[in-house]
């Protein structure tokens, strides 16, 4: 009789302390991590998103898997890599998101052994709950590489034995390619879809803490003949239309899923960043989205 009790006891024990659990993770402060190649990338492809869910209380960190040393025609790559580590610094200056940048030669970046268990020790060092990269199909081979390295992490970041000195999360986050400038391999719409109307000045400055690529490397290697401007307010005026605006247009493909996400406010949606789901990381509902994205029409 009395084992019994003691048993019973265990158990209400047990179901108390797995609805705290369930509590705690629903309730614990939310978590993201934006995967990239280069610095800047995370900026340009996610800038508004990441401002966006800092703002709503997340903690965001913005990662690039290469130290960008070969960004730029002029100086040597140590130049380089110092110059664009001071610009991350100064775009976490301008935003709440932390900045790392891993120490790997630009443009050769492999998706080998070393560099997958470092994907997973970012993603379950920063317990994210979303994890954002690049699509697989892009024209950089870093962004490439970046992107396979992500979706190799989506499943063995649950593997405990997998780098056993970090443990794994108490839930897979959902994984999430940007939208790419390329079309091949890629669903007809995308998953998810953010207005970052409101923030599309704020996206504008962080991608101008980039001096060194929006003014000087990415007019050279495109060989644009735009002028770049002088001052800093028309300097903000030209990223918007040439980084901002454009790539963030409202293609056909977006409208309905703006409207699902929106709802009636989809016509005041101007300006957005897309993203796709990875299958390989956490199956999602639309009231999993809702709740990681607050941003959404509930
Ligand atoms: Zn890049």
């Amino acid at each position: 009789m009395k084992k019994t009790s003691h048993l019973i006891l265990i158990l209400i024990l047990g179901l108390i302390s797995m609805n705290m659990n369930a509590e705690g993770t629903k309730n614990k402060e939310k978590r993201v991590i934006v995967i990239c190649a280069h610095p800047d990338d995370a900026e340009l492809t996610t800038g508004g998103t990441a401002i966006l869910l800092s703002r709503s209380g997340y903690k965001v960190k913005l990662v690039s898997l290469t130290n960008g040393n070969k960004g730029h025609h002029e100086g040597t790559k140590n130049e380089i890599a110092i110059r664009r580590y001071n610009e991350a610094q100064e775009v976490k200056k301008r935003t709440n998101c932390e900045y790392e940048i891993i120490n790997n030669e630009d443009g050769e970046l492999e998706a080998n052994l070393k560099n997958r268990m470092e994907v997973i020790r970012l993603i379950r060092e920063w317990k994210a709950d979303i994890v954002i990269t690049h699509p697989s199909y892009d024209y950089h081979p870093d962004h490439r590489n970046t992107s396979l390295l992500v979706q190799d992490a989506a499943f063995l970041v649950n593997v405990p034995k997998i780098l056993p000195e970090v443990p794994v999360l108490i839930e897979n986050p959902l994984f999430l390619y940007t939208r790419g400038r390329y079309v091949d391999r890629q669903k007809p719409n995308p998953d998810i879809v953010v207005d970052i109307t409101p923030v599309e000045r704020e996206k504008a400055c962080i991608i101008d803490a980039h001096a060194s690529q929006i003014y000087e490397w990415l007019p050279w290697i495109n060989r644009s003949n735009k002028i770049i401007p002088d001052t800093q307010e028309e300097k903000i005026e030209y990223i918007l239309k040439e980084y901002v605006l454009t790539r963030g247009e409202i293609k056909e493909k977006d409208r309905p899923v703006v409207e699902k996400w929106y709802g009636n406010k989809a016509k005041e949606v101007k300006t957005i960043e897309a993203f796709e789901i990875c299958e390989f990381g956490r199956a999602v509902n639309d009231q999993d989205i809702r709740e990681l994205f607050p941003m959404f029409s509930k």
